[in-house]
């Protein structure tokens, strides 16, 4: 099977590692408990600041967020090896900014993701993924967003949408635990 994913909390739990290096950075110690609870993809509310001091932050920090010891979500590294190893085609798709494709695609590999030459799109915008997917002609793709999502709609690929708090109203196929991704896919 082709099957495609998105990285950043989807594979990794990207939001939390920031919120953590925020509270280090802000010099505050806010609980998990409310990074859990938080309604939108933008993570900086609990610390107080506007949307576009928000922005800012991540702007400035994303090196950071990005490249440091960001943590993959329990059994996605091993579920992804499985899958490449019985021969179904492993596709990355993620609308990371261009300027950090290169040292994303390696770090991805570093992380133990199975990643191939030419598997690994990058530097769209969220809005610009369909082109992708409908190129690759995927039988699944896999993503947080209902933003992303919900552009796909009108493909033939299967969409899977990863459970996060910011999409709890949103109706696709469901994953809770990449454990679970195989029987959801029919290969359990
Ligand atoms: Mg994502």
């Amino acid at each position: 099977m082709r099957l495609g994913f998105d990285i950043d909390d989807t594979l990794i739990d990207l939001r939390r590692h920031a919120f953590r290096l925020y509270n280090a950075q802000l010099d505050q110690n806010i609980p998990e408990s409310v990074f859990e609870e938080i309604p939108t993809v933008e993570i900086h509310k609990p610390f107080g600041l506007t949307d576009e001091e928000g922005y800012e932050m991540w702007k400035a920090n994303m090196r950071d967020i990005y490249f440091t010891d960001c943590p993959a979500f329990p059994n996605a590294v091993e579920v992804l090896n499985r899958l490449n190893d019985e021969g179904h085609e492993i596709f990355y798709i993620t609308s990371r900014p261009k300027g950090f494709c290169k040292e994303s695609e390696a770090w991805v590999r570093e992380k133990g993701f199975p990643v191939k030459g030419d598997q690994f799109f990058c530097g769209m915008e969220d809005h610009e993924k369909i082109a992708t997917i409908e190129k690759l002609q995927l039988d699944f793709y896999i993503d947080d967003k209902p933003k992303v999502l919900n552009t796909l709609k009108e493909l033939s690929t299967t969409l899977i949408i990863r459970d996060q708090s910011y999409n709890q109203k949103e109706s696709f196929l469901r994953l809770e635990h990449w454990a679970d991704f195989e029987k959801i896919i029919g290969e359990k």
